[in-house]
Parts: C-alpha cells; sequence; structure tokens
C-alpha cells in the first residue's frame, strides 16, 4: 500500500548537474526516478507511474511543454502533478506552463529549500486524494472494489459491451453457511475469512478490467468484462475449489477453518435493449439455484 511506502517523483532534466543536486534534495524523502529527455520521460511516466513529476522545459529531443501536453493527453498520466522547473523565466512561459496543466512553476537558479517545501505541498494533496479514493472506492475489510464503484463500473463496462459487441459475464457469489461460521468461530475470525476469499477473487480474475467487489455482507461479485461463457465458467469453478481448499487459522493458531462458496454465473452479448438490471437479476437467481441444490457450487443455467 502506499502508506507503507516512499512517494515516487520522476525528474527529467537534461542536465546531470541538475539531476543530481534534485536528487540530493529529494531522495531522502522520495523515491526518485530520473530522465534525460522528454521521450524516455514520457515512458517512465506510463511505466513507472510516479505520483509527481519535474519537468525541465528546455530539453534535446520534445519540448518539455510538449511533454506535458502528451502527459495531460493520456489517460494513464493525466492525473499525476508536474511541476515545471526551468530556466525559461518569462511570464509568458510561466503562464503556459499552468494553462497546460502544471501544478506549480518553478524558476532556475532555485533556492533548494523552496524546491523542497513545494514538492512537500504538492504530495500533500497527493496523500489526500489517495486517501479520498480509497474511502470512497475501496472496501475497508477486503481491499477490493465496494458498491458503489462496482455499480459505476458494470454500467460502463454495460455501454461498452453493447458498443463494441463483446461478451459480458459476472458472478454473484455469496459464502455458504457464514452465519454458522460466525457463531463457531467468532465475527473476528469471520472478517479474517472475508479477507482471505477476497484475495482468491482477486488472484482468479486476472486481467486488468476484471472487477471482484464486494457488494455486501458476505456477498461478492465480479465483473468479467470481454469475458465469455466457456471462460467465466473456468474462473466460477476455480475459485469454487481455491476456496473449498482455503484453510485459515484461528487467532490462536489452534484450528484450521474453511468454508465454502456458490456462485451464479451469468454471460451475454448484450444488445441495446438489454437491461444491466436483468443481467444481475439472472445471476443472482442462478446463486439461488445453487444454494438451492446443496451449495458449494457453480450454477450458470440460463433461467428462464
Ligand atoms: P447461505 O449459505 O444461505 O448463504 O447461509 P448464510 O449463513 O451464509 O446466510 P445468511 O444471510 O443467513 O447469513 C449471513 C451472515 O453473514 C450473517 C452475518 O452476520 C454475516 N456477515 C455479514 N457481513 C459480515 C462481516 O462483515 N463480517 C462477518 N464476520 N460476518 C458478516
Ligand atoms: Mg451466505
Ligand atoms: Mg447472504
Amino acid at each position: 500500500m502506499e502508506t507503507d511506502s516512499k512517494y515516487t517523483i520522476l525528474i527529467v532534466d537534461d542536465e546531470k548537474a541538475n539531476l543530481t543536486i534534485l536528487n540530493q534534495i529529494l531522495s531522502e524523502e522520495y523515491e526518485i526516478y530520473m530522465a534525460k529527455s522528454g521521450k524516455a520521460a514520457f515512458k517512465l511516466a506510463v511505466e513507472g507511474k510516479p505520483d509527481l513529476i519535474l519537468l525541465d522545459i528546455l530539453l534535446p529531443d520534445i519540448n518539455g511543454f510538449d511533454v506535458l501536453v502528451n502527459l495531460k493527453e493520456n489517460p494513464e498520466t493525466r492525473s499525476i502533478p508536474v511541476i515545471c522547473i526551468t530556466g525559461l523565466d518569462s511570464e509568458k512561459d510561466e503562464e503556459k506552463g499552468f494553462l497546460l496543466g502544471a501544478v506549480d512553476y518553478i524558476k532556475k537558479p532555485f533556492k533548494h529549500t523552496i524546491v523542497k517545501v513545494r514538492v512537500k505541498n504538492h504530495m500533500e494533496i497527493v496523500r489526500q486524494m489517495h486517501v479520498i479514493e480509497r474511502l470512497g472506492l475501496i472496501d475497508p475489510l477486503t481491499d477490493i472494489a465496494n458498491r458503489r464503484s462496482f455499480d459505476d463500473r458494470i454500467a460502463m463496462e454495460w455501454r461498452r459491451a453493447i458498443r463494441e459487441k463483446r461478451p459480458i459475464s459476472f458472478f454473484m457469489m455469496d459464502i455458504d453457511k457464514f452465519k454458522n461460521y460466525n457463531d463457531t468461530y467468532g465475527h473476528l475470525q469471520g472478517d479474517a475469512l472475508l479477507k482471505a476469499a477476497a484475495k482468491i477473487f482477486t488472484l482468479n480474475a486476472r486481467r486488468p478490467a476484471d472487477l471482484p467487489a464486494r457488494l455486501g455482507g458476505e456477498e461478492f461479485g465480479i465483473l468479467l468484462p470481454n469475458t465469455g461463457f466457456e471462460a467465466a465458467l473456468l474462473i466460477a469453478e476455480s475459485i469454487r475449489a481455491d476456496v473449498e481448499a482455503l484453510r485459515v487459522p484461528t487467532e490462536d493458531g489452534s484450528e484450521m477453518t474453511g468454508t465454502t462458496i456458490s456462485i451464479g454465473v451469468v454471460s451475454v452479448l448484450p444488445g441495446g435493449n438489454d437491461l444491466v438490471k436483468d443481467f444481475i437479476s439472472r445471476a443472482d437467481e442462478n446463486l439461488y439455484a445453487a444454494k438451492e441444490t446443496g451449495r458449494n457450487k457453480v450454477c450458470a443455467k440460463p433461467v428462464e
């Protein structure tokens, strides 16, 4: 998690002396990446996802302003704050930097303390954004998406599946006899089991667009965009088996506990008139069928 590691800064400057100085000023508090050209900067920004970028404007290949434009146009790098740090000291250049989306503009030669303080201020905003993001979208117990982010995402992926004529699958999953588990081992142990189950969902939902989410209590969902029926069934069965095999030790280590899960699978190639709520209802009905017919199973039969 971000909170345990240092924040990262990408420093872009073609002068080795500047890189060295900035690295010296900042490396105690932050993890530093360095780039000497616009091209290298852009590559590192996409691959390394730094928390902040210090960008020189006069670079040997691409002009720093153009690097800034590229960064702001790319959805993967758009939200990374960029501080221009440059020898261009006219007000016009400074205004240009801000207009293109820089959060700050530091003129060379710079005072070490000023750079440090300004970076720190912007990093504080980054930190707060991370907290807000996490509070709003992640279930704090299991560290996977919560209902709200799931609702947003499924709406978006549903429209995309229709537009791109691609299949989409969804699992509605519910821990079996979880009330018994809680009654036997206690609520805290129940929480530990939910966490371990969420990890299994994350490990099985491997594509970047796959979204495991906690939909409430001991009920979970996994959205699998661009995934057809056969592939979805394989993944569901793998999750069912992994949960059955899961053993969570009790807190005092005296006992190994386990459980099972029931999964309702649904998979469609949605058309323009199909509704996402019917899609979810069908998964729900299949989950119910799995529960009714003995639990610890994957049910995918389309309900008439
Ligand atoms: P079924 O197989 O039919 O799903 O039976 P069940 O006992 O799992 O279903 P039921 O809906 O009767 O009980 C769900 C239980 O899950 C009751 C509730 O206390 C427990 N539960 C819900 N959320 C949490 C949680 O965050 N932590 C823990 N430890 N338990 C939870
Ligand atoms: Mg249950
Ligand atoms: Mg339930």
